[in-house]
């Protein structure tokens, strides 16, 4: 075993130092352009809330990959259960002949998800392939084909889950035609309902309603596919009651509830699942990112009867439920029960809330909202208090100067104006200090670099 990377940030180099500016030199040969990166910071070990990079630098890491490293990078537990099971085997695939970590992790989902009922699930290897299959599964049990999703969703980028997905650029430019019978519906946005936050729930539900009923009818509906919580699309947080609305609503209509929890699952919001909050409990739940300490696995977990509606066979694929990404997840679960990462969760919030609420005292008419639950925390910036313009040039500005300090943050929204915190919850409480102060620092270079 290698050394514990040491939880200290270190700029050695200017940001992207030399090694990385020739890796990217090398990069820009061989990797499609179409393959985007936010900081061409090239990595080399990571551990905590440390990325080390290949030029000496040490810096802190506000992005976990994406939501994906809550228990933290090369975690201990997840290091050694991936060393031992790749030493037993590496694959045999499970619809060939089976193994015993694929059904325990699936034994860990009806424990872990929302609800008490009888569970089912079926491993995929990415989130986009388990938004699908909880659609086929939905279809097939139902024996209807309507998919309601909504404003400013992001379910990924295969064909169907382009289709879901609701953002045109990058998402889906020039890579139609989608598929078909998917109904769009508003979100429920408190910050942006036009008759404002206190009527949302109940006007955003009566939308929804009247939208299905009148465009789709209920009896063509399979499922309603919704985030708990907003991920890409700007960690939009709908209102108190309205997740339960949709989730009765849906059950009165025999239409399947889908939460997409592939970014708030797994403890990231202070819960297991995001969907925890309000006690809703979803038919189908979709799950992947922090669910194995940074390998590809990802589920679909939810009511036997509907799992079980599926002729034999007609879920699987090569290497899902890989047994090494198997390993990992138990070992990722196992980590978060013991150390209780749902509670470390609600104290990471503890300190990152106070901190941004701070900062928008500090450099009032800018910061629009602070939203989000436990570790996944954003704000939303505004040009103009008043007439809520989204300053994504300034969510830009503001990346930029952190990466300069040694901080990696990660931006979303439809306006791309949200600055989203997600760190690993590995990360010790000074680092974290010392991140926020990097980005307090950011925030008012960024701003004095437009004039303000
Ligand atoms: C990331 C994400 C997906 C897609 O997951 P991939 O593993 O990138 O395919 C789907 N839904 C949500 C909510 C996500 O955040």
């Amino acid at each position: 075993m290698s050394a514990p990377v040491e939880q200290r940030r270190i700029l050695a180099t200017a940001i992207p130092g030399p090694r990385s500016l020739e890796l990217q030199a090398r990069r820009r040969v061989a990797v499609s352009a179409g393959v985007g990166t936010a900081l061409p910071v090239y990595v080399e070990r990571a551990g905590g809330g440390i990325l080390v990079d290949v030029d000496g630098n040490q810096l802190i890491d506000f992005g976990s990959g994406i939501a994906v490293t809550t228990v933290g990078n090369a975690a201990p537990r997840v290091v050694e259960a991936v060393r031992r099971q790749v030493e037993d085997f590496t694959h045999t695939c499970f619809m060939i002949t089976p193994y015993e970590e694929y059904v325990a992790v699936c034994e860990k989902l009806a424990d872990h998800t929302p609800g008490r009922h009888e569970k089912r699930s079926a491993l995929f290897n990415s989130g986009a392939e388990a938004v699908e299959n909880a659609v086929k599964i939905a279809r097939s049990a139902t024996g209807r084909s309507t998919v309601v999703v909504f404003d400013h969703a992001y379910h990924g980028r295969t064909n169907l889950t382009m289709a879901l997905t609701a953002k045109n650029l990058p998402y889906k430019q020039g890579f139609g035609p989608f598929a078909g019978d998917i109904h769009r519906v508003p979100m429920a946005y408190p910050y942006r309902w036009p008759t404002g936050p206190e009527r949302c729930a109940e006007e955003a539900f009566a939308a929804f309603v009247d939208s299905v009923h009148t465009q789709v009818g209920e009896g063509n509906v399979a499922a309603v596919l919704i985030e708990p919580i907003q991920g890409e699309g700007g960690f939009i947080v709908p209102p108190p009651a309205y997740l339960t609305a949709v989730a009765d609503w849906c059950r009165e209509n025999g239409i399947v509830f889908i939460a997409d929890e592939i970014q708030t699952g797994f403890c990231r919001t202070g819960d297991w699942f995001a969907c925890d909050a309000e006690g809703v409990v979803p038919d189908l739940v979709t799950t992947a990112k922090g669910m194995a300490g940074g390998l590809p696995l990802a589920a679909v977990t939810g009511r036997a009867d509907l799992m079980d509606a599926v002729h034999p066979g007609g879920l699987g694929g090569t290497y899902g439920g890989n047994p090494v990404a198997c390993a990992a997840a138990l070992a990722a679960i196992e980590t978060m029960e013991v150390e209780d990462l749902a509670g470390r969760a609600r104290s990471v919030e503890g300190i990152i809330r106070p901190r941004l609420e701070a900062l928008s005292a500090t450099h009032p008419g800018v910061i629009g909202e602070i939203r989000g639950r436990g570790a996944m925390l954003a704000i939303e910036l505004v040009t103009d208090i008043d007439s809520k313009a989204p300053d994504g040039p300034l969510a830009a500005a503001v990346q930029a100067a952190c990466a300069q300090q040694g901080l990696v943050t990660l931006t979303c929204g439809t306006w791309g104006n949200v600055l989203r915190f997600l760190p690993p919850l590995s990360m010790p409480d000074d680092l974290l200090d010392e991140g926020l102060d990097l980005f307090d620092g950011a925030f008012g270079e960024a701003l004095s670099g437009r004039g303000q």
